[in-house]
């Protein structure tokens, strides 16, 4: 099949990297954003086949990993309220909260409903009108267009017992924030290519040039990984600051338009609590006025509050970078994809999952 064969012909694959072993020789920090190269890179063994100078660290670009504790407690409280019928994403249901899981809760009898997209929520809501129906919403850019314009049918529809508890977070401050944090040691961004083809590549290339940090957009299969690190390695050599589009078959300049529009009508910037990585200003996406009545957090007055952590697990110097799985003492020894500790551990995107499955 065109633009897919050519990135999965391991032939092609091989000669980048061999390409990559012959010419790139000094030390190279190479951050992969998003979850789903992660993913990409431990399963077709690509790590390995790099030379030692080329260090890759995976970022905080796994939704479930980055979702904070605080929201995962509140979203336990809610589904204890015989009242609700909780709706989310399958990842979501096994990560750790404070004290238990959504997962714990549903053996418990909680009212919890794994679906595929949030506009399955408002079947369910018209389906149930005696119960609140409350979506989980997380997610980066890519999926806060589903959401808002479930929020926009909804809205059009007039359906009162539905809302959405928000955690929807932006990736390029995020970027951005890694970038200033002097514990962070990061030469170039391998960018998230499912974010990128709502938001296009403007906003990375501005921060590429004002930071003075080489990137480029990158698809998925191993053809694009390893063009995209041979590539990067490149830019950084020769210190050319912008983000360079290698996923133009699915990466348009401006992005997708439409899923903007969408976006803006709905949503406003916030900051956002990232799981091990605390406060970010600017990194989140909050319900606009007009569509309040929708916002779990609102219509249930759920406060977050402080929460004690496990400090054995290291969750969060993992998502920057600065250590890995293999440092945690936790590791395939308390916490397993079975039993996970930490958000790392949970989602096939994350960072301690892939180091268990493949390393
Ligand atoms: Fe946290 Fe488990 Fe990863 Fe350790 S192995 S950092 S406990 S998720």
């Amino acid at each position: 099949m065109k633009y897919i064969d050519e990135f999965r012909n391991v032939n092609i694959t091989k000669k980048i990297i061999e390409i990559i072993n012959k010419e790139i020789k000094t030390p190279i920090n190479i951050m992969e954003v998003c979850g789903t190269h992660t993913m990409s890179i431990y399963k077709n063994g690509i790590d390995k086949l790099l030379p030692s100078n080329i260090n890759l660290i995976s970022g905080p670009g796994c939704p479930v990993c980055v979702t904070d504790i605080n929201y995962i407690d509140s979203a336990i409280k809610l589904c204890k309220n015989k009242n609700v019928i909780i709706c989310t994403f399958g990842d979501m249901i096994r990560v750790p909260g404070s004290k238990s899981s959504l997962n714990n809760e549903k053996v418990n009898g909680a009212n919890i409903k794994v679906v595929y997209s949030p506009l399955d929520c408002l079947d369910i809501a018209n389906k149930n009108t005696d119960k609140e129906v409350v979506f989980l919403g997380i997610g980066f850019e890519t999926t806060a267009p589903v959401i808002g314009l479930t929020i926009k049918y909804a809205y059009e529809s007039n359906i009162s017992n539905f809302s959405i508890l928000t955690s929807i977070k932006t990736m390029p401050n995020a970027m951005k924030n890694l970038v200033l944090d002097e514990e962070v040691f990061i030469d170039g961004f391998i960018c998230p290519g499912h974010v990128g083809s709502i938001i296009g590549i403007n906003e990375f290339d501005k921060l590429a040039f004002k930071y003075k940090i080489p990137m480029v957009m990158s698809g998925f299969e191993h053809g694009d990984i390893a063009c995209s690190i041979l590539h990067l390695c490149r830019l950084i050599q020769v210190k050319d600051y912008r983000c360079e589009n290698l996923y133009k078959r699915i990466v348009k300049k401006e992005g997708n338009k439409i899923a903007k529009n969408i976006i803006e009508e709905v949503f406003s910037i916030d900051d956002s609590y990232w799981r091990g990585l605390g406060k970010i200003t600017d990194t989140g996406l909050k319900i606009k006025e007009k569509y309040k009545k929708f916002d779990a957090q609102i219509k249930f007055n759920l406060h977050l509050s402080k929460v004690e952590i496990d400090r054995s697990c290291i969750c969060s110097e993992i998502l920057k970078g600065i250590k890995n799985p293999e440092d945690c003492k936790l590791f395939k020894v308390k916490c397993t994809p079975q039993n996970p500790v930490g958000a790392c551990m949970v989602s096939r995107e994350g960072t301690c999952s892939n180091f268990y499955k493949y390393k």
